[in-house]
């Protein structure tokens, strides 16, 4: 793998109109906390290379804010990086003024979640995710800033292509109720996600287990609450129909949207959100483009998937959600609006989808 260094990145693009929303990025893969999951890896339990060299959240965060990317959900999508998101995020929400409990309930979900976990509430009376929070995880997220300048949401569950691994080794159960344990221990988890299926790298024996994978998490994004983020990469039709089957949460999101018009039309009539990646400006990706330009304003978000898909003309480096706004010119474009018009529309989006970020 290249050097991962902050030099080898793209420079800050210029800030549009509007701030931007980035609803979909991997802060810990990006620093180097985690490594990305790849086909049949091993097990996800290894750390970078001690060569390797990485940028810090703050290199992150102070890109972000020159280039006008004010609101960032965090993914975490296999259990050491969702325990990381979630500390972080809570992190982020106990450093604010006048909020104290980063382990208060949701509004929503306060009832059942205490009737899921009741039971494993400690002496303290916090939540029996908190406990789950492995102490050493906590110990590497940075203190709070002071005021916090790119507000961050959480989200957190089992990639399709962690799944089968997980399954394999009898521990995809557990797996999945230490998620739901997370994405309800604080307020500022507000997705399960990523789930879906993805056979690009998934043969037919993971294909079972990927599936009932993403049946749970559809049933805890229910559950819970929580907006479902989903991952599709080549399983368009698999997806629609366990959607249907199961009956979708009420906040769906196609993260990283790759499907075609027909797909879009589809998403549009179901009410699911589509958002767009850095993708959408690849040379070879008309097909996408049209789509997007004949999705509802009202249903579209921007998302940049860093450290993965970083928009042309950087295609092949490392991003970060500071590279949004290259992809939301692009999508302003195709639909021949106006960029900054564009980013307020998908800020009022991301808010109806996932709430508010104060
Ligand atoms: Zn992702």
């Amino acid at each position: 793998m290249a050097s991962r260094a902050a030099g080898t990145y793209p420079p800050v693009p210029e800030p549009l109109p509007h701030p931007i929303v980035d609803t979909h990025t991997h802060l810990d893969i990006g620093t180097g906390m985690r490594l990305p999951l790849g086909a049949g890896e091993p097990a996800p339990e290894v750390t970078p290379d001690e060569e390797e060299e990485f940028p810090d959240l703050d290199f992150f965060f102070d890109t972000a804010e020159q280039a006008g990317v004010r609101r960032i959900v965090q993914i975490g999508c296999d259990l050491p990086a969702a325990r990381w998101t979630t500390a972080l995020v809570a992190s982020q929400f106990a450093g604010r003024a006048g909020v104290a409990d980063v382990n208060g309930s949701h509004a929503g979900t306060g009832g059942s979640q205490a009737d899921a976990n009741g039971s494993q509430t400690d002496a303290n009376g916090r939540s029996a995710a908190s406990a789950l929070i492995d102490p050493s995880v906590v110990a590497t997220v940075p203190a709070p800033p002071e005021s916090p300048r790119t507000w961050m949401l959480g989200g957190a569950a089992l990639h399709p292509n962690e799944a089968p691994r997980l399954a394999e080794a009898g521990l995809l159960d557990d797996a999945l109720t230490e998620i739901e344990a997370l994405v309800t221990s604080t307020d500022r988890m507000r997705v399960v996600g990523e789930t879906g299926l993805d056979y690009f790298r998934t043969g037919e024996d993971g294909i079972a287990e990927q599936q009932r994978s993403f049946r749970a998490h559809i049933e805890i994004a229910k559950r819970t609450g929580r907006a479902l983020q989903i991952h599709d990469r080549e399983a368009h039709a698999d997806v629609l129909r366990i959607l249907r089957e199961e009956g979708a949460p009420e906040v769906t999101i196609f993260h990283c949207f790759s499907g075609d018009e027909a797909m879009a039309r589809e998403c549009a009539e179901a009410g699911y959100f589509m958002s767009f990646a850095g993708n959408i400006t690849f040379k070879n990706a008309d097909e996408l483009r049209r789509a997007a330009a004949s999705a509802p304003l009202e249903l579209l978000l921007t998302e940049t998937d860093a450290p993965f898909l970083t928009p042309h003309p950087y295609r092949g480096k490392p991003g970060g959600p500071y590279l949004t706004p290259i992809t939301a010119r692009k999508l302003a474009e195709v639909r021949g609006m106006d960029a900054g018009d564009l980013a307020e529309a998908v800020w009022t989006n991301a808010e109806t989808a996932l709430g508010s970020w104060d």
